[in-house]
């Protein structure tokens, strides 16, 4: 990999180094609607208008609104998008996999009207939303196959929208065997397109290991993944410096997760404790391997109702890095050196 290697954006390839501030964990168009039922939520078929207290009721219990898993609205995500621009921002990562409605169009349009670098993801799910699309117990090849053709043709329907990363890939507590074969495809499509590979870990699962040896099994270097939703792990230190001492990437993506998530009575740590966890581990030597995002991709989250937006990590948490006592060029390992690396195309 060269010092300043190539990212590829929905609007062409650029420099690493011209990425400036990432959030390497985000969505900015997505469908979840098919993972209600999944989270155990019973769809109304009269919920009213997604208005200040529907808001309000979904912090606490997301799924309470079918709307707040509908993240497809422009005007409210390009006004976060441009707050985050405003603050620092250079470049944002949307996660979305196909099957939880990826839109390429919709995410070139924000890049241009923001100003923005947009990196788009490509792959499937978890086997509750990949089932629709994937050959049941054939799922390997028809991922390879599917992300190998999103690559070099771009995105279907799209003159030529191409993906910058694989992911995030999805694993349910415990992985089902189809999101395995899936992870299988997905990293034998990282290994041949050169594209760095995201996995999604349930947040309250301990999956790592069992995911980690599926990508090894492939032959592509750990170092070239990034495992996601770490948050969840916070004050489980040894847990987190066995996994860094493997050399892969965690991302802390939770950050500004104010409300219960994947159903009720399941809280993520404060940011607080995020981010005193993340500068321990830096002051350990471990900084190079580790990401901060938000995995905005609900309504809530957003500030038309009632969230903080995208501009939350610059507006409140980096400040809160340095009372933590992590320094300028801390900072900037975190948000701007350590996703340039990531990102980078591998060939
Ligand atoms: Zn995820």
């Amino acid at each position: 990999m060269s010092p300043d290697g190539v990212v590829r954006t929905v609007l062409g390839d650029i420099r690493a180094s011209a990425l400036g501030t990432t959030l390497i964990h985000e969505h900015l168009y997505m469908d979840c609607s098919d993972l209600a039922a999944a989270h155990g939520y019973v769809p109304d078929p009269d919920p009213g208008a997604f208005d200040v207290a529907a808001a309000a009721e979904c912090r606490w219990n997301p799924g309470a609104h079918p709307d707040n898993y509908r993240f497809t609205e422009h005007d409210p995500v390009l006004a976060d998008l441009m707050d985050y621009r405003d603050l620092g921002g250079g470049a944002i990562v949307d996660a979305t996999p196909f099957d939880l409605a990826r839109n390429p169009e919709a995410l070139a349009r924000l890049s241009r009207e923001s100003g923005l670098h947009v990196i788009m993801g490509t792959g499937y799910y978890l086997e509750a939303t990949h089932r629709a699309f994937l050959p049941s117990g054939d799922e390997e090849h028809a991922t390879y196959d599917a992300i190998v053709s999103d690559h070099r043709d771009g995105a279907t329907g799209t003159a030529g929208i191409r993906p910058g990363m694989i992911g995030e890939i999805g694993t349910s507590d415990p992985p089902t065997a189809a999101e395995l074969r899936v992870v299988r495809g997905a990293a034998r499509a990282s290994l041949d397109t050169g594209l760095p590979l995201s996995i999604h870990l349930h947040p309250w699962g301990d999956n790592a290991d069992r995911v980690l040896s599926v990508v090894a099994e492939t032959g592509l270097p750990i170092e070239t993944v990034l495992l996601n939703h770490m948050t969840t792990a916070v004050g489980e230190d040894e847990r987190l410096r066995l996994l860094l001492q493997t050399g892969v990437h965690l991302s802390f993506d939770l950050f500004g997760f104010d409300h219960s998530l994947l159903s009720p009575g399941r809280w993520p740590p404060s940011d607080d404790q995020g981010v005193a966890t993340i500068a321990a581990l830096q002051a350990e030597g471990f900084g190079s391997q580790i990401m901060m995002s938000q995995d905005v991709g609900v309504r809530t989250r957003l500030r038309q109702y009632g969230g903080w937006g995208y501009g939350h990590m610059l507006r409140h948490l980096v400040p809160l890095l340095g009372t933590h006592g992590v320094s300028s060029a801390g900072i900037r390992q975190l948000f701007v050196d350590n996703p340039a690396a990531f990102l980078t195309l591998h060939r």
